[in-house]
């Protein structure tokens, strides 16, 4: 056994699922990335807590994800151990106007919890397909609103291993940005949300309308991670990707989407390498066109 396998070994329990060697287009939207050594999988804050310091005390280096939604993970894959926060997802707590959650839960669970109990604030968020970890992380937003908007307060793992809970205040939230995006040694493991009481009618014909608007403009069809690029001050990505002709434009299987140019998809079994080369070669089109310089929204690793 190589001491890998042996830490991987270490990390296994009940409440841990690990997998080894695991291709990282298992756990990405975009569906290319090559292997991790080591995925682990905790289903609880504690064990997210757990994993952690072991990696810590074995000096293993590690990144956590959530659904992967919004990472390229390079063909080279990872050499060090993933910690997918997915699995924590089973700790929502509703109390008056207030939700509480793990960081693994989804957006998706989380809009309809606040749906169930007639809260209204967080429809914008149905259809974002992330988990509330990395929503916040990347201060998610659609449609007007931003999870900023309704976030209170954060509880993370600092670099030293305690758990703290922190005012959304003071979190440096602002567009596609946290404090987290700076710091990525703080590790989010739940978060809390107020919101307003509402008409649960009005709250659903609003969620369906904006998943309709989603369905009606974006590639959902297709392996993507959302938009590919920021909103440039004054502009819109997809508007300037498409004037500049892009739209239809193919690298070895990476496509600027012909439904909405903000978006590069995997049309036919790209690997991320293509992904790559296709967003460098949009941003160059795009500042040599009209000067505008594009930067990427989708996180990529490593
Ligand atoms: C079809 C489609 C539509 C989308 N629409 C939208 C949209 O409307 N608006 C929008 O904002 N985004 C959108 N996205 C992008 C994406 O869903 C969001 O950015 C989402 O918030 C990412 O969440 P995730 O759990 O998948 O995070 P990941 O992609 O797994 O991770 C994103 C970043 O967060 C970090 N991270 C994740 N969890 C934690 C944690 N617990 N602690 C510390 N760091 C963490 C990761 O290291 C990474 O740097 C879309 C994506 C797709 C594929």
């Amino acid at each position: 056994m190589t001491d890998l396998t042996f830490f991987a070994e270490s990390l296994k329990s009940d409440s841990c699922e690990v997998l080894l060697n695991s291709p990282m287009s298992r756990h990405t939207s975009f569906k290319v990335g090559g292997c991790a050594d080591i995925v682990a999988v905790p289903k609880t804050e504690k064990a997210l807590h757990d994993v952690i310091s072991k990696a810590k005390e074995n000096n293993i280096d590690f990144i956590v994800i959530g659904n992967g939604s919004n990472l390229l993970v390079k063909d080279c894959g990872l050499n060090c151990l993933v910690i997918k926060t997915t699995g924590m997802d089973n700790a929502i707590v509703v109390e008056n106007d207030s939700i509480k959650c793990s960081a693994g839960t989804s957006l998706t669970r989380l809009c309809l919890v606040a749906y169930e109990n007639s809260l209204t604030g967080l429809e914008f968020a149905y259809g974002i397909p992330g988990t509330v970890g990395g929503a916040v992380f990347m201060n998610a937003g659609a449609y007007g609103g931003e999870i900023k908007d309704v976030l209170t307060g954060v509880t993370h793992i600092t670099p030293e291993g305690s758990i703290i809970t922190e005012a959304a205040e003071n979190l440096s939230l602002s567009y596609r940005h946290s404090f987290y995006s700076d710091n990525p040694d703080y590790i989010i493991s739940g978060a809390e949300f107020r919101l307003q009481k509402g008409n649960k009618e009005d709250i659903k014909a609003k969620m369906d309308d904006l998943m309709g608007r989603r369905k009606d403009k974006q590639p959902l069809e297709y392996p993507s991670a959302g938009s590919t690029f920021k909103r440039p001050e004054g502009h819109f990505a997809g508007a300037l990707i498409e004037q500049c002709g892009l739209k239809g434009f193919n690298i070895r299987g990476a496509e600027v989407s012909e439904k909405h140019a903000g978006f590069v998809i995997n049309k036919d079994k790209a690997d991320a390498s293509a992904i790559f080369e296709l967003m460098k070669h949009i941003q160059e089109t795009v500042k040599k066109e009209t000067g505008v310089t594009l930067e990427p929204e989708v996180r990529i690793i490593p």
